[in-house]
């Protein structure tokens, strides 16, 4: 991407900022239709339920809507969308020559299976050039755990993180460098003796299930690393919510309780800056710093989520927009009906950890109080200041990673300000 492509969509945004609004988010689920097993997931291949797919003509509708209405990202999530990948690459496409800036999608990395079949290499090469092609931004692949068998096991797909290092570099020699994405579950977390089998998951035991993950994907040859926080709505906080997007699950492997989500999020933000220099890690800290604050039972201080003010889901059943994936009871209805500079939902919903919604509007919060209610702004910076440094730091450190630009290799140079001076403190 040439450099005055990547700075006219931030001039907008700071526009945006301006006008006390952030830089909105659209996802579509193009289908729940998946080919994997993920026990922490609805949408497993097992699920007992009838899959959809959005028709190409409706998914081409909205993004005109989308692209019309000034949407800076968007993203193209499942299921598993490389079900339908002529489908999603031409979307992709679509979307790129409409002037989205910011175009994401992903798989559960079933594309990379059958890695020692001797047309790999020519079948993996193809998909690069199909999406260097585009103006995809991210491509991200998910990772459960650090242990090969493990994470082949849960998504039922064996032999793929093989087939996963043997096509990172055919993929960077395309100019697509994509995301390790971190579904969090209890799979990260390192073998127990039998004696603390049943008892809380402590942060030392996350610490080292988080570094063995960040040194498995740099080995690998990744080059960014994201984490998506566990869903579970069902145990959330006295929740409200109804999933529509049927990502969460009752299973075991995603039930935290508030102790051990502290222990999580206290936990992943102290073992990031240990990786900071090494890979591109997008999980910002004040995010996290705000999560962890959240669940140790202190004052929630959080910025609110953005979802149904400035972000947006939209269901694969029946293409409808809704507010996020888990406030099912409030449809808003067709997106290309919606006006966007009124927005429908103002910003005060705080109910899950969604981190595609939750980590934008807390690393994006401060600019928009900045420019609607500057003295309460300065008053919040200056009362948490722990929470001001890492938010400094991460605006810090998301330019040195070149806003996390999927088409462009890291340059090191730049990362390796944020190597670390000292040891992370203990866990509390
Ligand atoms: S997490 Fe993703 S890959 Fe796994 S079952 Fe759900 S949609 Fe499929
Ligand atoms: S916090 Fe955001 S993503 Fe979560 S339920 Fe509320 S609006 Fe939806």
């Amino acid at each position: 991407m040439s450099d005055a492509r990547s700075k006219l969509p931030l001039m907008r945004h700071v526009l945006t900022l301006a006008r006390g609004r952030i830089p909105s988010q659209l996802i579509i689920q193009l289908t729940d239709a998946c080919n994997a097993t993920c026990p922490q997931c609805g949408m497993r291949r097992n699920a007992p339920f009838r899959r959809s797919l959005l028709p190409l003509d409706q998914c081409r509708r909205i993004i005109d809507h989308a692209a019309n209405s000034g949407i800076a990202a968007l993203s193209f999530t499942g299921g598993e969308p490389f079900l339908y990948s002529k489908n999603l690459l031409s979307l992709i496409h679509y979307a790129g020559e409409a002037g989205i800036p910011y175009i994401r999608t992903g798989t559960n990395g079933f594309l990379f299976k059958d890695a020692d079949q001797p047309d790999f290499a020519s079948r993996i090469s193809r998909l690069a050039e199909g999406l260097a092609a585009t103006r995809l931004y991210t491509l991200w692949i998910s990772i459960d755990s650090p242990d090969p068998e493990t994470h082949e096991n849960m998504r039922g797909l064996p032999g793929v993180m093989k087939g996963i290092e043997r096509a990172l570099p055919i993929f960077h020699e395309h100019g697509v460098f994509p995301s390790a994405n971190l579904g969090i579950t209890k799979a990260i977390l390192p073998t127990r003796p039998a004696a603390k089998a049943g008892s809380a998951a402590t942060c030392e035991e996350f610490r080292a299930g988080f570094r063995a993950f960040y040194r498995r994907v740099i080995d690998l040859g990744f080059t960014i690393a994201n984490a998506c926080y566990p869903m579970n709505i069902e145990t959330d906080t006295a929740s409200s919510l109804s999933a529509v997007y049927e990502a969460t699950a009752e299973d075991d492997c995603v039930r935290f309780s508030a102790q051990e989500r502290h222990a999580m999020f206290t936990a992943l933000l102290e073992t990031i800056p240990e990786f900071r220099s090494q890979i591109r890690i997008f999980s910002p800290l004040s995010s996290l710093h705000a999560l962890a604050r959240r669940y140790s039972g202190e004052e929630d201080r959080s910025y609110p989520c953005h979802g149904g003010s400035d972000f947006f889901f939209i269901d694969a059943k029946d293409g409808d927009t809704y507010p996020c994936g888990y406030r099912g009871a409030e449809n808003l209805g067709k997106f290309r009906e919606l006006d966007l500079k009124k927005p429908p939902v103002k910003p005060a919903c705080r109910e899950c950890d969604w981190e595609c919604f939750r980590d934008p509007s807390e690393l994006l919060g401060p600019f928009r109080e900045f420019f609607t209610e500057p003295i309460g702004a300065a008053r919040r910076l200056l009362r948490d200041r722990t929470h001001a440094a890492l938010w400094l730091k991460d605006l810090c450190y998301y330019r040195a990673s070149d806003f996390f630009n999927g088409r462009q290799a890291p340059d090191y140079r730049k990362l390796a300000r944020f190597a670390p001076n000292s040891a992370p403190p203990p866990c509390p």
